[in-house]
């Protein structure tokens, strides 16, 4: 069980905001939401300033090809989430990369390379989507 972290109300809509999309949501699309502006909050940076920390602590990851913000599908975890995101309903699925992200810290070391961050996002489409083809 993670440490339990007390958020602000500010971090609660957003986090609640975002498991109850179930999907990525972009800043902007959280602010749009009728729940988030009636619980007072307005402003993108607000939103960016609750998302910034909720990254921190690893229950929101960022999706960089979309722009978008999601929440972790389980608990907070050390390794980089990967996803493989749909490019029809824009699902995401959230998977492990342990084995993975220790490769590439190896292949890293190989070359001298300091890796400031790891975006790992795989395209296609979903086990629904394909079917619908
Ligand atoms: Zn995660
Ligand atoms: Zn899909």
């Amino acid at each position: 069980m993670a440490k339990e972290v007390k958020l602000t109300r500010n971090q609660q809509v957003v986090m609640a905001a975002l498991t109850d999309a179930g999907q990525p949501l972009s800043a902007y699309q959280i602010l749009d939401l009728e729940v988030v502006r009636d619980n007072g909050l307005k402003a993108p940076l607000t939103i960016y300033r609750a998302l910034e920390k909720l990254m921190a602590l690893g229950q929101v990851h960022r999706i960089e090809s979309l722009n978008a913000f999601v929440a972790c599908d389980h608990e907070p975890h050390a390794e980089p989430a990967a996803f493989m995101i749909c490019q029809d309903c824009r699902c995401t699925i959230e998977f492990s990369t342990t084995s993975l992200s220790r490769s590439i810290a190896r292949h890293a070391g190989q070359h001298g390379f300091q890796m400031a961050g790891m975006h790992l996002e795989v395209s296609g489409h979903c086990e629904a989507c394909a079917s619908a083809h």
